[in-house]
């Protein structure tokens, strides 16, 4: 099971699990669920580098 770290989402489904993203930031590991994911990828393409996408 995954919890989200933007949302707090909780997710057990192994199918849905797979589209969330995984993001390293400042060595510490980030799980965004899938709503998540693609909403921090469009605020993080005006501001910076998607290098963690
Ligand atoms: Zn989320």
């Amino acid at each position: 099971m995954l919890t989200c770290d933007f949302c707090g989402r909780r997710e057990d489904d192994e199918a849905a699990v797979l589209r969330w993203s995984t993001a390293v930031e400042d060595g510490r590991r980030h799980r965004y669920c899938e709503t998540c994911s693609r909403e921090h990828l469009r605020s993080m393409e005006g501001k910076l580098a998607p290098e963690h996408w």
